[in-house]
């Protein structure tokens, strides 16, 4: 079979690292799973029905529902597969139906790591959180290797996912803290012309109605791009430590001289994703909106927050995006989040000139484009 190639590049730190919390390389699998969950958004958000992988009940399980000789033949085995396994399975696989196509990733290096405290003590102390990931200066090659027929609308599907990823979302895991932000230089994946609207989930044993409602659905997405603009030049403000590092009072913090420079000079990014948390909790703080929607112990951020990756010498774009989360939290974000900033990006005074929402856009419609 063919192989295809999607070249992209980095903006912010790419991050795939394993359970450990390591990440020497770019693992397929943290790229899987992130590609995976993004196109289960775009179908639940197109009216598809996606299981739910964490309940053993509820996933799909194409050995249990059939046996034997359709299994292992291509042979018109879609009427049986359309209606035992869900759309995502279909594509990346679950027990007894392998996924349709593997990839091949390679190349980065890891950034150098830049530390910030915590605001606050918790328990008692300050807490440590690094910059981390892998970033490229040359286009990084995936490539795309189908195992078996991958159908003309899983192709579109697949296309669009990546369109999104690039344009509004973020790529691999911690996202939510800056990484990931990736643009797409060249793909030749098929069907890259089509349209979502034309896609057709046939026939699934179930509708699209018993999707949980807190599961990420296009629909219920938004994304912002804004537009930060400082009063000096960035390296400038780098090398005068304006920017938030540490409590005045927090004896254990230890600055590794000329990574915030590094990163900066050799990888246009400014590792802000941090301060931009704490302000979307300062805009949101009001009878516990920013618990339910940036996360707490043992349930996850529905807010994604990109570090800023460079326009130019006093300029870096960020990203915020989010799903599930009202129309309250977006307005609040809105005019909010450039007052939060002025006091959470710097150690003293205000060096942020300029906070532009410079693109805006719906889920509902990326659906309909
Ligand atoms: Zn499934």
């Amino acid at each position: 079979m063919c192989e295809y190639l999607v070249m992209f590049k980095t903006l912010t730190p790419l991050w795939t690292g394993d359970a450990a919390g390591e990440c020497n390389g770019l693992r397929e699998t943290g790229i899987l799973g992130s590609l995976r969950w993004w196109y289960e958004a775009l179908v639940r958000g197109l009216g598809g029905y996606v299981c739910d992988p964490t309940d053993k009940d509820q996933r799909c399980d194409f050995g249990k529902k059939k046996s034997g000789e359709t299994k292992d033949s291509d042979q018109g085995i879609h009427d049986v597969i359309d209606g035992s396994i869900c759309p995502a399975c279909q594509l990346f696989g679950c027990t007894g139906w392998a996924r349709k196509f593997r990839i091949e990733v390679e190349g980065g290096i890891a950034v150098p790591e830049v530390s910030v405290r915590t605001r606050k003590k918790r328990n008692g102390k300050y807490l440590t959180r690094k910059t981390s990931g892998l970033m490229s200066s040359d286009p990084i090659a995936m490539r795309v290797v189908p195992l078996r027929k991958i159908e003309e609308d899983e192709w579109i599907l697949l296309n669009r996912t990546l369109d999104i990823i690039a344009n509004y979302g973020a790529l691999g895991a911690r996202t939510s803290q800056g990484c990931g932000v990736v643009s797409i230089v060249e793909s030749d994946l098929p069907f890259g012309g089509g349209s979502v609207k034309d896609v057709k989930f046939r026939g699934h044993k179930k509708a699209s109605s018993q999707n949980l409602n807190n599961f990420p659905n296009m629909k219920n997405f938004f994304f912002f791009k804004l537009k930060l603009g400082f009063r000096d030049v960035i390296s400038n403000l780098i090398n005068k430590e304006v920017f938030w590092t540490h409590a005045s009072d927090d004896k254990f913090f230890t600055r590794v001289r000329g990574n915030w420079e590094k990163l900066w000079q050799d990888f246009s990014i400014l590792p802000i994703a941090f301060h931009a948390r704490d302000a979307l909790r300062i805009s949101l703080s009001k009878n516990g909106i920013s618990e339910n929607v940036l996360g707490k112990i043992g349930m996850g951020s529905k807010l994604f927050v990109s570090h800023g990756y460079k326009i130019d010498s006093g300029t870096v774009e960020m990203r915020i995006w989010g799903y599930g989360v009202g129309n309250e939290v977006k307005d609040r974000i809105k005019h909010r989040i450039k007052n939060a900033l002025e006091g959470t990006l710097f150690a003293h005074d205000n060096f942020l000139q300029c906070c532009e929402l410079v693109e805006e856009k719906a889920g509902a419609d990326i659906l309909g484009d």
